[in-house]
């Protein structure tokens, strides 16, 4: 038998997922600098006919700098080995056994779909909202296009201390202006444009030295043309616990630099900007209020305390306090769902894996693989999937090199090719994706606009296959 990796018998990978994560993997594959010679095919799916990803459906639509990161992507996706189905759904219109057989190893880089939820009572009145949604909706994801955001309450309230509840407050701070020249899905530039939000509320669970938000971020919220930002005095005063953690050599930077940035806000004399974003601390949603819809919310004072583990806790007490709201977003992470054919750790929401082999009951499954959130949990910015993609293609190939990566039964493209014909006739190549591209950017050239999303399977699908829409 020819050796796996060698022209007539290239290593062929499977990605499943387009994303950050999805992307590093196939580089590193493509262009391993442990083995130079290595004779790779990377076919890659996604179920939308875009790829990118959180990068064209997460990443904010003020922060086009991040979303740049894309140029690299198309560099790997320039490569020969490199091949891209899109529109094609991993688990309904292609199945494990289906990759299996035509693939010597298959990465998974599917994510994290879906949020988590708070569980309180309240929850599904209408006007609260998971992040998720708020975010997909605003970036022209085409699960999420129809969703009805109603922004005529004065006052919101974003329940989080990470980067994505940043996210959220901002777009609800931004000015139609600012918002025209982005690339923000065009039926949310138009809500967005209308909304009556005054006031934005960000509740954190822990204390100023306890928040996840990065410093620019951070940094951004006190940059708004036209929102102030506002921290009450009171809430920066450091409990003994935080101040004995920010001292310690436990503290990062980011959290010292946050809390100097945060005392900074405190400090602040409103300027008389129409919006505000108000930062506050040390409490927890209990309930969300209304009959019909959103009109208020009961948060309890937490106080910090230290667990056995040594990590602080918010630990609530009896205090409590209601204020009005009509809208409530949810920002308290993202969750993977189970993933065809894998084992699924329900605690962590991940696939169980070791370095990014897969395990089942502890035991490495030959030949597959996961990369990027779905191996490791909904953290870190999009660099930090270069890291953990690698690691997992040094795995691979590791396993490629001691002969563990079972030959396919029919490793070629050709019967691929015809098994997608059939099932998904509908798919979107790379050079589909390349037209919807120009033909987004076409769209957003006369306004002044990176781009105008199309935002409708159909839409998408037409511009992939040329199709006058
Ligand atoms: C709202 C938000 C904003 C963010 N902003 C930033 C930022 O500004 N800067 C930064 O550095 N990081 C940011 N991040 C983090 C960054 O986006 C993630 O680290 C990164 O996207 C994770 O990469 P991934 O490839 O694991 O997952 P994803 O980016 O989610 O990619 C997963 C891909 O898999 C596809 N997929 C899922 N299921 C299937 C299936 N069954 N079949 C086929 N395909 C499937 C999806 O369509 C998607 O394309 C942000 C995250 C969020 C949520």
């Amino acid at each position: 038998m020819t050796p796996t990796g060698t022209v007539e018998n290239p290593l062929r990978v499977a990605i499943v997922g387009s994303g950050p994560a999805g992307f590093y993997a196939a580089g590193a594959l493509l262009k391993s600098k442990s083995h130079p010679d290595l004779c790779v095919q990377v076919d890659m799916y996604d179920r939308l006919p875009t790829p990118w990803g959180l990068v064209r459906g997460g990443v904010a639509p003020d922060h086009p700098n991040i979303k740049a990161v894309s140029r690299v992507y198309e560099k790997t996706a320039a490569h020969p080995g490199f091949r891209f189905y899109g529109n094609v759904e991993y688990g309904r219109d292609v199945l494990h056994d289906d990759l299996v057989g035509r693939y010597h190893a298959l990465v998974y880089a599917v994510g994290s779909q879906t949020d988590r939820r708070m569980g309180i009572p309240g929850e599904d009145l209408p006007g609260s909202w998971a992040a998720t949604e708020f975010v997909a909706w605003y970036n022209g994801h085409p699960d999420y296009r129809d969703l009805e955001f109603d922004l005529s309450p004065e006052r919101a309230v974003v329940v989080g201390n990470g980067n994505v509840a940043t996210d959220v407050a901002r777009m609800l701070a931004l000015t139609g202006d600012e918002l025209a020249t982005t690339d923000v899905a065009d039926h949310a530039l138009e809500v967005l444009a209308e909304s009556q939000v005054r006031e934005i509320v960000v509740l954190g669970r822990r204390g100023p030295a306890q928040v996840a938000f990065t410093n620019p971020e951070l940094l951004e919220l006190g940059e708004m043309t036209d929102a102030d930002v506002f921290v009450d005095p009171k809430d920066v005063e450091l409990d003994p616990l935080s101040k004995a953690f920010l001292e310690s050599e436990a503290a990062s930077m980011t959290a010292k630099k946050n809390v100097d940035i945060l005392t900074g806000y405190a400090a602040r004399e409103p300027t008389g900007k129409r919006r505000r974003i108000v930062l506050r601390f040390l409490v927890s949603p209990v309930e969300i209020l209304g009959e019909d819809r959103v009109e208020g919310i009961r948060i309890r004072h937490n106080e910090l305390v230290e667990d056995e583990s040594g990590s602080i806790r918010a630990r609530p007490t009896d205090a409590v306090e209601e204020f009005e709201c009509g809208l409530v977003f949810r920002s308290i992470g993202y969750r993977a769902t189970p993933v065809e054919g894998l084992p699924f750790d329900d605690r962590r929401c991940v696939i169980p894996n070791e370095g990014g082999r897969v395990l089942d009951s502890r035991r490495p499954l030959t030949g597959e693989y996961v990369v990027g959130w779905i191996k490791r949990g909904p953290t870190g910015i999009i660099g930090t999937n270069k890291r953990d993609a690698q690691e997992t293609v040094e795995h691979l190939l590791e396993d490629l090199d001691a002969g563990r990566l079972p030959d396919p039964a029919d490793p070629d493209r050709d019967s691929l090719e015809a098994l997608l014909a059939e099932r998904c006739p509908e798919h979107v190549t790379y050079a589909g994706w390349e037209a919807i591209d120009r033909a987004e950017k076409a769209g957003g050239e006369p306004r002044g606009r990176p781009r105008v999303k199309l935002c409708s399977f159909e839409e998408l699908l037409d511009a992939a296959h040329d199709r006058v829409s």
